[in-house]
């Protein structure tokens, strides 16, 4: 077995990709490992259209190291696209090229052997003075040595009790989509969910992107079709001084904060919305094809059951009602929710975790281990309710990386302080004092 690494990675999607970009001048030994054969992003939700809902510059590197050679910007000039790109003037760009993007870190990351793909992480065990990861290479068992782990596994689909027993070809959650490419000709299709990735899939389907369906049903528990909010104070949210606060508040006023800021990250953005609202008034209005879509916001999913067809019993908020449709087709567009990843289940036991069960993570972004002083664990993107409702996007996710950094090395390799921002969240401190 080979000496201990100083940090083993598990996890190469985009919050660990960045960890890994921004350790690469550092003489550590270190690498990341990842379960897929070769790098992807989110690839069944890859749909024609879909949009990045973050700037381009908020990319793996740039907002705490411009010059580090894994931004965005370098990938463009390396792809010898800069000026063409530059020349669309896009808004907001497409999530096939940010993938795009990742997949070319991700690959120079394995050239220099920072960077295992096809390994999966089974089980990571405690052996005191280091971590042993027991992994799946190709079929082949192997352990893997490493005095500090960063866990950025993802997060699982959020299925529905009711829907549980029922997954099938026929009922699935979205994330299997694009790589399902479901046959929906003359089909009634009920897409449950209504966020950006049902909005998305909606779009889809009525462009006939996969045949052209009979019935489209979308099915939203929100009182309508919520815009994401990206307007400018919003956003600071999303910014390193207000997370550094929301760390400091208690578990009950974080609660509070993080369903109150729910449309902040969770919403359908406005161009999505606009392109929905016009192909829907097309439908109704101009092309007489109004029974094609029943568009049936304020609407939860208690029951599914299948005859044949699927019925949903849904309940009806704005009349407090029962209601039932059918379908032959149900999309789950359900959301992820955070877990503790199952590599991690032979330490659970030790782990600090809150009432709710969830990791406590320190401003570090590791997690409290019983009994391995000294070592970390850090674990990004699950940390929604000890950092806030950024945690699993990628606004900070440079940032984020940056910290983890910085506490492993033990020094401030990198600015994560944003002293002097517009807005005042907290009078705690130096500010405090000096009205006083
Ligand atoms: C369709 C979609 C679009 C999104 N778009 C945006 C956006 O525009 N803006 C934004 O801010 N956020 C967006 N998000 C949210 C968030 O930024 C992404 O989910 C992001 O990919 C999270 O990064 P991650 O590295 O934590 O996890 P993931 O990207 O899910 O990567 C996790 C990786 O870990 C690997 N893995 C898991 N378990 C193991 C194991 N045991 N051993 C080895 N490898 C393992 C997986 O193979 C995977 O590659 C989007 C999410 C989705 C689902």
């Amino acid at each position: 077995m080979d000496t201990p690494l100083d940090l083993a990675g598990i996890g190469a999607g985009p919050f660990n990709l960045s960890v890994a970009a921004l350790l690469h001048r550092q003489a550590l030994a270190y690498r990341f490992f990842d379960s897929k054969a070769s790098h992807s992003w989110h690839p069944g939700l890859m749909l024609p259209g879909a949009e990045l809902q973050t700037s381009y510059l908020k990319d793996l590197v740039t907002p705490v190291d411009p010059t580090n050679p894994y931004s965005f910007l370098a990938y463009l000039v390396a792809k010898r696209r800069f000026y063409d790109f530059l020349n669309a003037d896009q808004p907001a760009i497409g999530r096939r090229e940010f993938a795009d993007y990742l997949a070319w870190v991700a690959d120079r990351l394995a050239g220099l052997n920072r960077l295992q793909m096809g390994s999966c992480v089974e089980r990571v065990m405690d052996r005191d003075h280091w971590f042993e990861l027991e992994m799946d290479v190709a079929g082949k068992s192997r352990l893997v040595r490493a005095r500090n782990l960063c866990v950025a596994a993802g997060k699982e689909p959020y299925i529905p009790d009711c829907a549980r027993p029922l997954l099938s070809d026929h009922c699935f959650h979205a994330l299997e989509t694009a790589l399902r490419q479901p046959a929906v000709q003359g089909l009634r299709v009920a897409v449950v969910g209504g966020g950006q990735t049902g909005a998305e899939l909606v779009l889809n389907l009525l462009d006939g992107h996969w045949g052209h369906p009979r019935r489209v049903l979308w099915i939203s528990r929100r009182e309508n079709y919520l815009p994401l909010d990206e307007t400018p104070f919003t956003n600071t949210w999303f910014s390193p001084d207000y997370v550094d606060v929301f760390h400091r508040l208690s578990g009950a006023r974080r609660e509070e904060i993080v369903e109150a800021q729910k449309l902040a990250s969770d919403g359908i953005s406005t161009t999505t919305l606009k392109a929905l609202y016009r192909r829907f008034y097309g439908l109704v209005h101009l092309e007489g094809k109004g029974d094609g879509i029943a568009l049936l916001p304020g609407r939860e999913l208690c029951e599914l059951s299948r005859t044949g067809s699927y019925e949903l019993g849904l309940y009806n908020s704005l009349e407090g009602a029962p209601e039932h449709y059918r379908a032959d087709l149900v999309i789950l567009c359900t959301g992820l929710q955070e877990t503790i990843p199952h590599c991690l289940e032979p330490l659970r036991e030790r782990f600090l975790l809150d009432g709710q069960g969830r990791l406590v993570l320190n401003r570090a972004f590791a997690a409290d281990l019983r009994g391995a002083a000294g070592r970390q664990v850090y674990i990004l993107g699950g940390g929604r309710y000890t950092h806030g409702i950024a945690e699993p996007q990628l606004s900070l996710a440079a940032w984020r990386a940056a910290r983890v950094v910085n506490d492993l090395v033990g020094s401030s390799l990198y600015d994560t302080g944003q002293a002097g921002g517009i807005m005042q969240w907290s009078m705690a401190g130096e500010e405090a004092s000096a009205v006083a």
